[in-house]
Formats: structure tokens, sequence, C-alpha cells
């Protein structure tokens, strides 16, 4: 036996191990298993290129607790080590690693959103265990099984031992702050949400089956024990697409999400290796109102393993809704988030998903038209987002985002720009898309716009607003605005010369009459002599105004202060509809028409509320008499 000084140049850096990052203790257990598959993957090599005789079968890592001996135990059947390698291995190259690691980290614990996830290895047991031991013997002909134990302080023993099996067994005393790693629903806990795809079976413990043994009425069932595998060595993504069908894709999302009842509405296969290697599968999932966006997100693993289910800065904001899995090895992830959104190779990841993400929607889209206007409502928002955060998602959803009328015809902007460019550009030659966000409330100003022959959208998504401004930038002499912004003809206006039954006399003094009643620090009245079957009053909200503050309450740099704007609306007045001529000559009821032509106009926009109300429904029945 020979005992030894791991390192004495430096302080002691097992006490630091041990704080290490106190939330994440568990990933001890995930850098074993990784280090024993892979062992087991490197054993399997050697054996089909010859250099490693016998045959590769049977695989298996196990994970076994010792509850009478406070032990938990990885077991593995790869390559093993000699005592040299245990020297150099474990004594020298990964005691240094892991104190160039915790002093490279040991001050930004409170950084550690990513740092710390990957880099500890070997060492990392000790922040469980007060005693570790390595039992291992190498594929190697004639070399013998060595036992390798220390005691978290930097003395270490190394001897030699009787071990049949080629393989490396590793023990951890579990230390008295962490008994819960000597419980197995913990340990299963952990296995699952590490190692789940990792491409080694993983077996902790046995489970009960049962099958059914004779026939007719002797048959009976019976019981026995099998291995409790709990991975799955080859989940979809590491699959090539050719070989997986659309069932594979549904039933890999509910093996990812066993919670989640609801079908993923489709999905992405991500394979590149070059310039930077990633697989995955994303998938659309319906976007409900009440969508948990915290609840099952995108996981990101590297070689299988699971690594976090925080891809922010690798995958862009707007695909944080989407589900799946991305793995990829040249993900960097020591380093902290803020370096990581600045890292080329991330930064060329991202804009690799963006890619795969739109063109995927033009194939959908392009594949079958119908399908896609029907999944439109649970992904414009995702779209809608992605258009007005990356430009070249932007530029490619030209081709595929939808822009449906009130009356369920969904046109692209281009198929839209034809279709309207007769009817609805104006005299200065803008074209005008009408548009409206609530069928219901805004509904007399859409009969009147389609009374006249113009194709009212229907956008009512919560960044709208934003989005209508990117798309006016973008389309020269495109201007969007809403059926209530003014009177129909105002906002497309043409070149007709409008007659006024009112002479400028009888007009200075109805505006007069108006103006008396209606408060003005909130209408501005404004007399037009419109079609005499238009209605009498109109209330409308200038566009840019409403836009502006629709921007800034949805948030938008740029626009501070815009939400503080007062309410104010104007107040169209109808100069040919014949009820001036009854306001005009009116003698004791003028100011109860005026009031009861404003309540209605407030009415129609959804406007009349608590004391006004009751006065206006006085005032109607009073009228009635
Ligand atoms: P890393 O895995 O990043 O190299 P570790 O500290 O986890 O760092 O391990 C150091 C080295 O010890 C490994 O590179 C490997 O050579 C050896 N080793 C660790 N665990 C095993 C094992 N189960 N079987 C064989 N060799 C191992």
């Amino acid at each position: 036996m020979s005992k030894g000084n791991i390192n004495i140049s430096t302080e002691n850096i097992f006490p630091i191990i041990k704080k290490f990052l106190y939330s994440d203790h568990d990933i001890f257990l995930r850098e074993l298993v990784s280090n024993a598959t892979d062992a087991t993957l490197k054993l399997k090599h050697l054996i089909s290129i010859g250099e490693a005789k016998g045959e590769f079968k049977d695989p298996q890592i196990e994970i076994k607790i010792d509850k009478k001996k406070k032990t938990l135990h990885i077991i593995d059947r790869g390559i093993g080590m000699t005592k040299e390698e245990v020297e150099k291995y474990i004594n020298e190259i990964a005691f240094s690693g892991a104190e160039e690691f915790v002093e490279k980290y040991k001050d930004k614990i409170e950084d550690a959103g990513i740092i710390g996830r990957f880099g500890l290895g070997f060492y990392s047991s000790f922040m469980v265990a007060d005693k570790v031991e390595i039992l291992s013997k190498s594929y190697k002909k004639g070399t013998k099984a060595v036992r390798w134990e220390c005691d978290g302080s930097p003395v270490y023993t190394l001897e030699n031992i009787d071990k049949k099996d080629t393989g490396t067994e590793i023990i951890l005393h579990i230390s008295k702050d962490e008994k819960e790693f000597l419980k197995e629903e913990r340990i299963n806990e952990l296995l699952t949400k590490y190692n789940r795809f990792m491409p080694i079976p993983i077996k902790h413990g046995t489970r009960e089956e049962t099958k059914t043994v004779g026939e007719g009425k002797d048959a009976k069932e019976e019981k026995y024990t099998v291995d409790n595998i709990i991975n799955n060595p080859n989940p979809a993504w590491t699959k090539k697409p050719t070989d997986l069908k659309e069932e594979d894709y549904k039933s890999f999302y509910h093996e990812l999400y066993p919670m989640q009842f609801e079908e993923p509405l489709f999905n992405i296969h991500l394979n590149v290796d070059y310039p930077f290697n990633l697989t995955g599968i994303l998938y659309f999932p319906r976007i409900t109102k009440n969508i948990d966006i915290q609840k099952d997100r995108i996981q990101l693993y590297q070689n299988q393993v699971f690594v976090t289910d925080n891809v922010e800065g690798i995958v862009p904001d707007f695909l944080q809704m989407l589900r799946g899995v991305i793995d990829s090895p040249d993900i960097p992830l020591n380093v902290s988030r803020s370096y990581l959104q600045s890292d080329g190779a991330v930064k060329k990841i991202s804009g690799y998903i963006t890619k795969k993400v739109a063109d995927k929607l033009y194939k959908l889209f392009k594949d079958n038209r119908d399908d896609f206007e029907k999944k439109w409502e649970d992904i414009k928002i995702i779209i809608e987002y992605g258009m007005l955060s990356e430009d070249k998602f932007f530029d490619k959803a030209q081709k595929f985002a939808l822009y449906p009328t009130v009356d369920n015809t969904y046109f692209t902007l281009d198929e839209l720009k034809e279709k309207i460019e007769k009817s609805q550009t104006d005299k200065d030659g803008n074209l005008i898309v009408l548009y409206t966000s609530d069928k219901d409330k805004q509904h007399s100003y859409i009969e009147t716009a389609k009374a006249k022959g113009y194709e009212v959208l229907l956008l009512d998504s919560p960044i709208v607003s934003h989005l209508i401004q990117k798309l006016e930038t973008a389309n020269e002499k495109v201007k969007f605005t809403r059926v209530d912004a003014d009177f129909i003809d105002n906002l497309i206006k043409k070149d007709d010369t409008k007659i006024s039954k009112l002479t400028e006399d009888e007009k200075t003094k109805l505006e007069g009459f108006i103006k008396e009643i209606v408060p003005a620090e909130k209408y501005t009245v404004q007399m037009e002599a419109l079609d005499s079957n238009e209605n009498p009053f109109i209330i409308t909200q200038p566009e840019f105004m409403r836009r502006y503050k629709e921007m800034s309450q949805s948030g938008g740099g740029g626009m501070m202060g815009m939400g503080a704007m007062p309410e104010m609306y104007n107040l169209i007045i109808n100069t040919n509809n014949p009820l001036m001529d009854k306001i005009l000559k009116a003698k004791k009821n003028r100011s109860k028409y005026v009031n009861q032509a404003l309540d209605l106009a407030k009415l129609s926009q959804s406007l009349l509320t608590g004391k006004d109300m009751t006065d206006f429904i006085k005032r109607s029945f009073d009228l009635m008499k």
C-alpha cells in the first residue's frame, strides 16, 4: 500500500468543494455517471478497432445504495484504470483540473447561472462524501486491480486488490449532512433529471413485473423481477429524421414532458455538424392564454447529458416558448451568461435555430396552406414576436406571416396589397390597410368600412401596435389604421368633393350649440359633411395617438411618457345627417338631443359607463314619452 499527498503546494481545496455551489450539490452524480459512460464508450471503441479483446455486450452502469454502510456505489464495465493511470488521472490531472476550477470560480458563486454546471468532474464527489474509494481494473491484460481512497484531506492511499471484472466502482461514503443521497427516490429523481437520455443503460434497483403463465383456466399471473433501467439510451433526437415517423416525434414529446397531455402542433428536427455540432428537436406547442412558460422548457444537453433548461442566450428570445431538446457539445458552459451571449459560436447557433424555424414554417405554409391557416391562431404570437425582435426572421416571415380579415380570409402582406391596391389607395398614393383589434367593440366601424367594399383585418395580438409600426417602416407607402381612427372617408381620402346641406351660417351656429354641451377637455369637435346615412355623431381616436399609447403600455423604448397622455377623442359631427336640422330648430330639447347623440356615439365605442350610462337610460325613457 502506498500513501501520498495529492498536492502539497496549494491550500486544501476540499473544504471549498464541500461548500461549492450549495444548491447544485446534486451534480456530483451526473459527473460520476458521465465518467462511467465515457469509460464504457471508450472500451466499446477499443474493441471495435481491435485494441481491446472480447465482445462488447451488455454495457451497463449500476447505481447502488448500501443503507447499512451509508455508501453510494457507481459501477461501470468500462476500460478501468491501472495503478499508474489512477496516479496520473485522479491524483494529478483530475486534481489540478478541480483545483483550477475552484480557484477560478470560488468567489463567483453568485454568477453561477451556468458556471459550475460543468468542470469539477470526479472531485465533485467530495461535495457529498466524507470519504471516496475507487476500485478499478483495467481492460489491459496482465494489470492488477487497484483501490484508491481519500478522506477529503490531500492524503490518499493506493493499493492492489482482487477484483475480477474489468471496470470501475466508485464508492461514496455519504456525509451526515447529505443523507438524502442514500434515499432511493432522491437518486431516482437525480438520474431521471440528468441521465434520462444517456447512451449507456443505467440500472438502479429492480422492478417487479407480472406475466401470465399457462393457458385457459390454468393461466395465472406470476411475478418476476427485472433490472430497473432508468434511461432511454437512444432518444429520438440522436436518430436520423428519415428514420422517424410523426408518431415517433409525438411519443418523444410525451416522454420528455410526461405531464403534458396536449399534442404539439409540429416539430423541427435540428441537425448540423458544420461549423458547429448541434442536434435536437423543437416543438411548437399550442400557445394558449394561460400557458406557463416557466414549465416544460427547452432542455439543453451535451452529448446526451442534461445540462439545464434555461436556454436564455442560446435560443433566441422569441423561441423560448417552444419545447424540446437541444444537444450540442459546442456550447461553452463554464462561462457567465453575458459572456455566453457574446460568444461567436453561440451566436451562430442562435442564428441557425432561427433560420431552421423560419424554413420549417415556410415549408408548412407551402405544403398545406389550409392547415397552416388553421394553426395560425396558435402560433402567431411566436411569429409576430420573432418578426419584431429578429430582422432576419422578419425578412423570412414575409413569405408566411398571415393577416386574417374579419371574414376569415388569410392573406400574406403581398397578397393583401394586391387585393386592396385599387380600392384602398388614397389620393396621395398611400395604401391604407384597415384593421380592427376587436370585432365586437368596433362593430359599427367595421360595417361602415365593409359597406364601402374595404377589407378589414383582425389584428388582436398584444404586440400588434409594435408590429405594424415595423411593417410600415419596411413597406413604404403602406399605412395601417384602425377602423375607428377616423370616419371612413377620412381614413382613405379620395378626391370626391363633399356637398354640405347646411349653409356656412347654419354650420357655425350648430358648432356653437354642440361645443356648449360637449366637454372640450375630452373631445375635439370636427364638423364634416358626410353621407346623410352615416351616423350623426362619431367618436374616433387618431391612429398615431392610440398606437403610441399601446406601444408604451406594452413596453418599448423611445416612447416614455406617452402612456401618460390624456384620453382625447375626436367627435365628428355629420352635418348632412337629418338630426342636425332637429338640433338647429329645437326649442327646449336641444341639449337633450346633443347629449343623447353623444352618448350613442360613446356607446358604439364602449365608452359609456357609470353615471353617464344611468343618465343616458333615464334620458332615453324621457324622450320616448
Ligand atoms: P474529466 O472527466 O473531465 O476528464 P474527471 O475529474 O471527471 O475529469 O476525471 C478525470 C479522469 O479520470 C478521466 O479523464 C478519466 O481518465 C479518469 N476516470 C474517471 N472516472 C473514470 C471511470 N469510471 N473509469 C475510467 N476512468 C475514469
